[in-house]
């Protein structure tokens, strides 16, 4: 038998299926094996199993050992793997790693096992009687707790002390066995299972979802719309139908809370992955999953790739969040590994949000994804009121602080009555743009109408879309103001203004430099919610999910930061945000207030925000990309080449640019943009950086991608590695 095999070296040069003879292990598909490679003993997958070999089989090298007792790669993630591979322009290894447990690759994980204590069952409960003194208290409380099933050893000890489970073991009434433990995480979080009654709307939701004719439903529920109760009673009926259940979420909503709801719901049937796990724990729960042990799993963007098997639901909440995209190798969008795995299995696939990313609503509004709405909050309270404050009318009123007086104010009127207020800063990425504080003036790219980015290395403003540069302002083209701002307001110094402002009232701080350590995340929002503290000034990660009842105020110092970010999505990007830092306010029965301070107080952003009418920015932010040609009107496609010698990687570009513009110069209707340029951050961790850069009409997409794969496959060369992105998030 010949093995088709992938070893774990992740190198363009070895990006391929090598053939080894099974030496008569009995190596299956999907099993990972060692193998002889140079002089080399290599980790590896064998991906497919053949009786020919194209190479004279007597110089085929025998795989040298099976790694686990257990096949580790179903023929469905075979079948992943390749149309990731097509997709995303990935190497075949990439793929699998995703696959399995990091700790797993180079034997760094062992299965951990304990000694287990149960009743013999070789002895019968006459004999037990026989054997056990009347006077035995302890031994007879043993038996009796053994009866209702084993227990670990250690356990048992604590319980009952060493000398009664001996008494038991030499009297043959108990045995030992040594037990495979998984790590249970989080095993401390309580159940607390009281189950609500669906409302109709909900009702009606989860039969569309699940006995619709898509496959792909988009649920577009406001928050507090009850849509968890939703994703909860789907999984149950498909849990009845035998089948199993991925359920994902942002890495940021992984809160306790959500953890609680699906323990008390589904006990220990569902699995949990995502970064705050330790490796063993990581890989307990994946083998639990691979096992069927558990039937859910529930988890951040890579949960996607469960070994669960006859999968009959997959939940995608929030789905308009940026964090399903794989933005470094391999580079992925979790829909469409969703989607390849519903439309696989014949199961169904829910995208669900409060905001729905521009995308989705217009392929839900065509009708390729199946629309489910939920317009009512569950509760009769209303969404908080949200204030707009322009900062350019109080730097003319002489109030050049990060507070607007409106917002000073409320904060003084939260801390006196003994409320909470959460201060929101906007972050991402790393780079900046320049503004105007006195009229608002955005510097833009004369072609492609998107916000410039500020890189201070150089000082010199970049558009990240066609790569013209810029000489920094240092006036306003438009009103001749020199109080230009290009930098961001810092969470440190938020804290500091806010601590000569009130002393002695607690403030917490949550960003990624308080967060570094696995459980700061936890222990800050513990802190909070336990009113430790009045004030937490925090980034993104307090944006969404957490429900404080005492939060009266939430103040978003600088909303303009994604609104001007270099991004298509900015205007989607701010809408999304604003709206579910809003949602932070006002939760319980106190009426909630929510101030926006900006330089742009007339954009239409904040105009649909303030209303909560989504359907009004959808309108608006769509015929807006159809008129400029952005996605989903267009794909943007970005080829992105680096490696350590510049020449090379630049050669590279340019043999490989050649091939692309003459293809596109055959097939002009079907590009709207295409150049090849140094990358905006030109140097990374030693390796020079070159893209090329295209926008291709939608509808040609499949057919392009595939050409420019191609094309690609071509012109690569030694000591350049060659990715591909597909609608990045971040362009630098
Ligand atoms: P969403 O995910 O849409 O923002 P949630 O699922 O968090 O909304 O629900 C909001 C609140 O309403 C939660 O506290 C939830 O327990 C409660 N809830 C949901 N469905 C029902 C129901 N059918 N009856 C009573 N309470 C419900
Ligand atoms: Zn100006
Ligand atoms: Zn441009």
């Amino acid at each position: 038998m010949i093995c088709k095999v992938i070893v774990d070296v992740s190198n363009s040069e070895v990006d391929r299926i090598f053939d080894y003879v099974d030496g008569g292990l009995d190596v299956k598909k999907g099993d990972r094996v060692l193998v002889p490679f140079g002089n080399k003993k290599l980790e590896g997958f064998c991906i497919d199993t053949a009786e020919k070999s194209d190479y004279d089989p007597a110089k085929l090298k025998p795989i040298a050992a099976k790694l686990d007792d257990f096949s580790c790669i179903s023929e469905e993630m075979l079948a992943l793997m390749r149309f990731m591979k097509e997709k995303f322009y990935l190497r075949y290894v990439d793929c699998l790693r995703l696959f399995i447990p990091g700790q797993m690759r180079g034997g760094r994980v062992r299965e951990l096992k304990r000694l287990y204590v149960e009743l013999s069952k070789d002895v019968s409960e006459e004999e037990i009687e026989k054997l056990i003194p009347a006077r035995a208290h302890r031994q007879l409380e043993l038996v009796e707790k053994l009866r209702e099933g084993g227990e670990y050893l250690s356990v048992i000890t604590e319980e009952f002390g060493a000398a009664t489970v001996k008494a038991l073991e030499d009297k043959g009434i108990a045995v030992k066995t040594d037990k495979a433990v998984y790590r249970k995480p989080y095993d401390g979080l309580k159940s607390e299972a009281d189950r609500v009654r669906l409302t109709d709307a909900q009702r009606q939701a989860v039969d569309k979802i699940l006995g619709g004719d898509k496959t792909v439903s988009l649920l577009y529920g406001v928050t507090g719309s009850g849509k968890t109760e939703v994703y909860m009673n789907a999984i149950d009926r498909v849990l009845k139908q035998g089948k199993t259940a991925i359920m994902l979420v942002p890495e940021i909503s992984l809160t306790p809370q959500m953890l609680r709801n699906f323990r008390a719901r589904f006990s220990s049937g569902v699995a949990m992955l995502h970064s705050g796990l330790g490796p063993g724990e990581r890989y307990d729960e994946w083998k639990r999953l691979l096992t069927g042990e558990a039937r859910i799993v529930l988890g951040a963007r890579s949960a996607v790739f469960a070994p669960v098997k006859n999968v009959g639901l997959i939940v995608i909440d929030e789905e308009h969040d940026a964090s399903y995209f794989s933005e470094s190798n391999p580079r992925y969008n979790t829909c469409d590994i969703a989607r390849f795995r519903a439309e696989y299995n014949g199961g169904k696939l829910v995208l669900g949000s409060a905001t729905p990313s521009i995308e989705s609503f217009l392929l839900a509004r065509k009708g390729e994804y199946s629309l489910v709405s939920l317009p009512d909050r569950i509760s009769r309270h209303g969404m908080p009121k949200i204030q707009i404050e322009n900062m350019s009318q109080e730097l003319i009123s002489g109030n050049n602080g990060i507070f607007s007086r409106r917002l000073e104010q409320e904060l003084r009127k939260t801390v006196e009555n003994g409320n909470q207020a959460i201060l929101f800063l906007n972050r991402r990425g790393h780079s900046s743009f320049a503004m105007c504080k006195k009229c608002g003036y955005i510097a833009k790219c004369e072609d492609c109408d998107v916000t410039l980015t500020y890189h201070s290395v150089d000082n010199m403003l970049k558009c990240h879309y066609c790569g013209k540069r810029y000489k920094m302002l240092t006036q306003c083209p438009d009103c001749g103001s020199k109080e230009i701002r290009y930098g961001k307001i810092g969470t440190q110094r938020v804290v500091e203004e806010l601590e000569k402002m009130f002393p002695g009232v607690g403030i917490l701080r949550m960003d990624n430099e308080t967060t570094t350590k696995k459980s700061a995340y936890l222990d800050i929002l513990g802190a909070f919610k336990a009113k430790e503290a009045q004030i937490l000034v925090g980034t993104q990660m307090i944006a969404k999910g957490h429900d404080f009842p005492d939060v009266t105020l939430v103040g978003i110092l600088d909303a303009d930061m994604s609104l001007y970010f270099s991004d298509y999505r900015s205007a989607e990007r701010t809408f999304q945000l604003v709206t579910q830092v809003a949602g932070r306010a006002g939760r319980s029965d106190k009426e909630g207030l929510v101030i926006l301070q900006t330089y742009s107080p007339s954009h239409y952003v904040y105009r649909y925000a303030k209303n909560y009418d989504y359907l009004g920015f959808f309108e608006k932010e769509n015929n807006s990309r159809e008129v400029t040609g952005f996605p989903p009107y267009s794909t943007i496609l970005r080829v992105l080449m680096t490696g350590e010698d510049d020449e090379t990687v630049k050669n590279c570009a340019r043999n490989m640019f050649v091939d692309v513009r003459a293809y596109e110069l055959e097939n002009k209707n079907e590009f709207l943009f295409l150049q090849a340029m140094r990358s905006p951050v030109a140097r990374i961790e030693r390796n020079y950086r070159y893209q090329i850069l295209m926008r291709i009409k939608r509808e040609y997409e499949d057919t392009v991608v595939r050409e420019i794969y191609r094309i690609i496959d071509e012109n690569k060369v030694r000591g350049v590695s060659v990715f591909a992105q597909i609608n990045p998030q971040s362009m630098s």
